[in-house]
């Protein structure tokens, strides 16, 4: 039922992508006088004097090696916002096509949506922050092209249901998109298994959360071979700078660092539970897969203006729909969730 050329902008089928030095000689030389770089050196210890990998294969190769995934079914961004606005801009005409949302979910969605001028149609997860497939049958028309679906979701720290993602895998004819940034912290399977299964899949990761490298940008988009092409050519040519994709490189070697990490943070985040449920002004928190907790408190102004003033910042959602009352709070080190807590104490 699916096929891409249902959905794909007609001006992004038909475009013939910027093809830079590198694109046109690929293999073995030593004289490089093609693509106007300055051939002397950069003014620093490291060289950055060459344009970067467009492609980024090194660090593919690696990524297929740990997600089990081929070469040709992964993509990588300037962070997963910029794969989030490289779907709309592939898949969505401006002023036509609309996408679905679920919130309360991550806000690039409908920031990325109104960027590019598409309608964002907002169908609000069920009170127990899943999702309401009926309503989102309902809100589906001719010219839906995406649905974000986030697991485990950002604010919420849920993971959506297998099965109901599974059922829009299933019927949807567009593009059934997975947010997976905090699957690391998740007892839930990724979906990077069913791409096999679905061709209207798209898997994001980043290495902005677990990996610990915000700072560098790195975003994965997992699909297949036709979606990543149609990506590849959308996206600007050196999206993925040269420092950042030696330095991810080096990271990406060092996965026991990171997987001790993310125990930990599932040890912290108990620990973090059961300091918080024991205060008066604490209504609620909500079960997390994710390295923060959502909770529901009684005076979430007054709490964050009280935190921010002792130089502890966290997120204040309580204007998010289904999230009145509500403070995110991301799991720090033992150092830092104890003094959150020390300083919860005199909240009065
Ligand atoms: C943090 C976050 C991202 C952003 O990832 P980058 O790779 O840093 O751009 C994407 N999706 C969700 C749900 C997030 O919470």
């Amino acid at each position: 039922m699916f096929s891409i050329n249902n959905i794909i902008r007609s001006n992004i089928k038909n475009l013939f992508p910027y093809s830079s030095a590198r694109d046109e000689y690929q293999g073995e030389a030593s004289v490089f006088l093609d693509a106007n770089e300055n051939a002397f050196g950069s003014p620093l210890e490291q060289q950055f004097n060459r344009y970067p990998d467009p492609l980024q294969l090194q660090i593919k190769g690696r990524l297929s090696e740990i997600k089990g995934v081929p070469v040709k079914n992964i993509f990588l961004g300037n962070g997963s916002d910029e794969a989030i606005d490289i779907l709309f801009r592939s898949f969505c005409n401006p002023g036509v096509d609309n996408v679905i949302l679920v919130p309360p979910t991550y806000g690039m969605y409908q920031v990325s949506a109104n960027i590019n001028d598409v309608e964002a149609r907002k169908v609000p997860l069920t009170e127990d922050f899943q999702l309401n497939l009926d309503d989102i049958a309902e809100a589906i028309d001719d010219h839906t092209k995406l649905i974000f679906i986030c697991s485990p979701n950002n604010p919420t720290g849920n993971s959506i249901s297998r099965a109901d993602v599974e059922t829009l895998l299933a019927n949807f004819g567009g593009i059934v998109v997975v947010d997976e940034a905090y699957i690391n912290f998740s007892r839930q399977k990724t979906f990077i298994q069913e791409l096999t299964e679905y061709a209207n899949l798209v898997v994001l990761q980043t290495l902005s959360k677990a990996w610990g490298l915000a700072g560098l940008r790195i975003g994965m988009a997992f699909a297949s071979e036709e979606i990543i092409e149609v990506m590849n050519k959308v996206k600007p040519p050196y999206n993925v700078n040269d420092a950042s994709q030696q330095l991810a490189l080096q990271a990406l070697a060092n996965i026991d660092q990171v997987n001790g990490w993310i125990r930990e943070i599932l040890l912290q985040r108990d620990k973090l539970v059961l300091g918080l449920k024991d205060f008066d002004f604490v209504l609620d928190i909500y079960p997390s897969d994710a390295n923060f907790i959502l909770v529901k408190t009684t005076d979430p102004k007054g709490i964050y203006n009280y935190l921010v003033q002792k130089g502890i910042i966290v997120r204040d959602r309580s204007k998010v729909e289904l999230c009145q009352g509500c403070l995110r709070i991301t799991v720090g080190t033992p150092g830092e969730n104890n003094i959150l807590l020390q300083t919860l104490q005199d909240f009065k």
